[in-house]
């Protein structure tokens, strides 16, 4: 599944303004990165809470580089003004490449991609953050699925270096050279991975994230489980790593894997992880999940 990213670079067009498509979790992340790194961003989402939300975030982040005297107050004043939010497209029309980053949903993603490709000049590069959809799915409402593909980032945004550039059954080596280009931009380590629900990482995490459920369902305690994969030199345990990609986010995921992979995937009743859902045990994004935050 795996093709060389340094090779589409030299075919990259200059990616010098973007925008992104959601400003929760993945979105502000993303604004952030690139607006800590120097390229411009239009921050666009529905909600003025979530905009705020999204600064918010920025703002911390640079004011921990102030903290550790890695930027000046000055300098974070700077490149805070390389993130533009809106709630509406109308600069939307000079912006090499947007990212779309909305809710794990087909039928909300397939609505915001067609809307905005109506909105952006006809060589703009659309790129999807999805964790699990099939780009060739999302592609399949576009008037240009050369210029559409996956551009799949970790979660926290500003810590994690990979990007996975997912390239559909139409998508252009253009369009791969100007994501490469501007996941490396971001200071970020691209692979470019063919198409298929999960990509790569999550074909890798879910099945994982299935096998917790499965010890919580048959009565183990989540807290050891933390304890166990950090001494066995995991950074955190599943627990915890579910709080921080948000219980929402991780069962609309696995709907998706458990569609593309049914003999692997797909399970009879209820998950551990779906239950904390249902009793709106989030994560981090609503202060509780498996554990609790201020
Ligand atoms: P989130 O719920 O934190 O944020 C989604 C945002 O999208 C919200 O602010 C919402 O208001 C906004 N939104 C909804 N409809 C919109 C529209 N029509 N136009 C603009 N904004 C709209 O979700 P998230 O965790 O940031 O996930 C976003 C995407 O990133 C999903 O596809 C998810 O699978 C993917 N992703 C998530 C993680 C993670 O760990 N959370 C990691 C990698 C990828």
């Amino acid at each position: 599944v795996k093709k060389k990213a340094g090779k589409y670079e030299k075919q990259a067009q200059p990616v010098k303004q973007t925008a992104v498509l959601g400003a929760g979790i993945m979105g502000g992340g993303i604004a952030y990165q690139s607006a800590s790194k120097g390229t411009p961003i239009l921050m666009k989402d529905i909600k003025d809470e979530a905009i705020e939300l999204g600064l918010k975030e920025a703002r911390k982040l640079f004011g921990k580089q102030v903290e550790r005297k890695k930027l000046t107050n000055e300098q974070m004043a700077e490149k805070l003004t390389n993130i533009r939010p809106t709630l509406s497209y109308g600069d939307f029309g000079n912006v090499d490449l947007v990212v779309e980053a909305v809710v794990e949903n087909p039928k909300v993603k397939d609505a915001v991609l067609t809307e905005v490709e109506g909105m952006v000049s006809e060589n703009t590069i659309l790129a999807s953050n999805t964790s699990t959809i099939s780009i060739n799915r999302l592609a399949q409402n576009l008037k240009r699925p050369e210029n559409f593909c996956g551009m799949h980032f970790f979660n926290p945004v500003h810590r994690m270096p990979l990007v996975e550039v997912i390239r559909g059954e139409k998508t252009s080596d253009v369009a791969v050279a100007a994501t490469v280009a501007y996941a490396r931009a971001m200071g970020k380590t691209p692979i470019v991975v063919n198409d298929c629900p999960g990509f790569l990482v999550n074909r890798v995490l879910f099945p994982y994230f299935g096998g917790f459920s499965f010890l919580l369902e048959q009565g183990a305690d989540f807290q050891r489980v933390d304890k166990v994969m950090e001494k066995f030199g995991w950074p955190m345990g599943p627990a915890y790593l579910l709080d921080v990609v948000g219980m929402d986010t991780a069962v609309h995921a696995n709907e998706v894997m458990a569609e593309g992979f049914p003999d692997r995937m797909a399970r009879e009743g209820k998950t551990a992880i779906q239950v904390m859902y249902e009793n709106e045990r989030l994560g981090q994004k609503n202060a509780k999940g498996f554990y609790a935050y201020e």
